[in-house]
Formats: C-alpha cells, structure tokens, sequence
C-alpha cells in the first residue's frame, strides 16, 4: 500500500513524558513517516496527548492492541477514530466475531466523522512468547503455524494487515498476497545494540524482504541524537533503493 519512495519508518515513542514525547516527535518528524504511540504514552496522556503530537502533522500508529468482546472492542475503535490514527491494532486472537466488529466499527465511525478510516492491523502471536508459552495457554505449540493460522483469520475478517516478525515477512506476504499490509518490529540498524529483540534484521533487509513498514523504537528515542539517528535510517533506505 506504500509506494517505495514513501518513508517506511513509524518511530515508536515509547515514554510516559508527554514533553520527552513532543520533544522527540518533532526532532524526527522530517525523517519518518509516521510515528507510533502505544499504551505506555496513551495511559499517561490520553486522547489530549495524542492529539499534542498529531498536531506535528506525521501519521499516527494508535498501538492499543485491543482484546475485548466484539462490542467493547468495536467501541473502543470507534472512540479511537476521531483520533484519526492511520493504523490501530487489534489482537486476532480475539476472533473472528470481534475483529469483524473492529472492521465495521472502523468504516462506520470514519463515515460519521468525515475522516479516514483507520487501518487495523491485526497482532499475531506476541514476539515474546516462545512455543512452551503456547502450550500453556491451550494454544497450537508451533508459533509459525500459530501465526499463520491467526494471520489467515485477520485476513479473512476484514482486517488490513498485521504485526510481524521481520523473518515471517516472506512466508506471509506469499500466505496474505501483496494488498496486505505488513507492519514490522524488531529492526536494529547495522552494528545497533539488539536490546530484547530476539531475531532482528536491518530497515533496508527488512524491505527487501517485503515489509510495508518498519517500527523503530530505542535505535531511534535512545540514541543521543534521534534526529541523526532516524536520517541514517531514511538515508540507508534510499542508498539500498538506487
Ligand atoms: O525499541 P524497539 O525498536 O525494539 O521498539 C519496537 C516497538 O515495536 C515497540 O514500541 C514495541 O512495543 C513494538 N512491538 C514489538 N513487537 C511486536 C509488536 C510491537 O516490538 N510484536
């Protein structure tokens, strides 16, 4: 859904501070596509503090990862779409019944609000969870097939894309066809500290791979200089694309 020249880069801007986050906001802001708020910022400042750094004009990724019955979770897009987030995800793991919810919920509220309808982007089997964490939740202990299995079912419901893991990009993108949006963690510039990603891969490999978008967190707000930081990336982007 991206053309290649657009920047891929969501920068994560995972504080409480609502001053560190506009801070950090507008020092990227020429050199991401869009930036992404998650419960962390969202708890702390609510839709005010949302709309503080939506005021910067970049792209909103609203990361609430909702989980509820389908009613709840439908209210709760509805509530989050006047935000006017670009992308907001769900669990699949919810089901069917309530990501079919989210779906509609989504198109009615934009319609009612005469704004764009969010994106939902469906999260698959957590990054943190191993197959002995699936077994103990009654789950099927293959994380591959488990992914598989959730992302076919996001896909079918009427969601517009998921969360993964950079090494599932080219085995979904081949399950879910190109119209699926692949929103991709874990993604450590070259020689950058891997923190408690697990498998990570470079932003250029990882498009290379098939990615949508990239969300990039500490390699971007920690660095001493996030400005700096996130230019490196948009640059080894557009070296790995001439
Ligand atoms: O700092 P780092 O680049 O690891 O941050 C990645 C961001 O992507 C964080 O905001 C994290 O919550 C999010 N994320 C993730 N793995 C997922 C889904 C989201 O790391 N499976």
């Amino acid at each position: 859904m991206t053309s290649p020249r657009a920047n891929p880069v969501f920068c994560a801007i995972d504080t409480p501070s609502l001053d560190l986050a506009r801070s950090i906001a507008a020092q990227v802001a020429p050199h991401v596509g869009g930036l992404k708020l998650g419960l962390e910022f969202f708890n702390a400042n609510g839709p005010g503090g949302v709309r503080q750094i939506t005021a910067l004009g970049l792209p909103l990724f609203l990361d609430l990862k909702l989980h509820d019955i389908p009613n709840t979770v439908a209210g709760g897009i509805r509530s989050a779409t006047v935000l006017e987030p670009t992308f907001i995800t769900i669990h699949s793991s919810g089901g069917r019944a309530m990501m079919r919810a989210a779906a509609d919920a989504a198109t009615e509220a934009a319609d009612k609000h005469g704004v764009s309808r969010p994106h939902l982007l469906g999260v698959t089997v957590l990054t943190s969870l191993d197959g002995d964490d699936l077994t103990a939740v009654g789950q099927d202990p293959s994380v591959p097939d488990q992914v598989d299995r959730l992302a076919a079912l996001a896909q079918e419901s009427g969601l517009d894309g998921i969360i993964c893991a950079p090494q599932e990009i080219r085995r979904l993108r081949k399950l879910c066809g190109p119209d699926f949006t692949l929103m991709v963690p874990g993604i450590r510039p070259a020689g950058s500290d891997a923190g408690d990603q697990k498998r990570v891969m470079t932003p250029a490999d990882a498009m290379a791979e098939g990615a949508d978008h990239l969300v990039i967190g500490r390699p971007i707000n920690s660095a001493e200089d996030p400005a700096r930081a996130a230019r490196d990336i948009e640059y080894s982007l557009l070296q790995a694309h001439s």
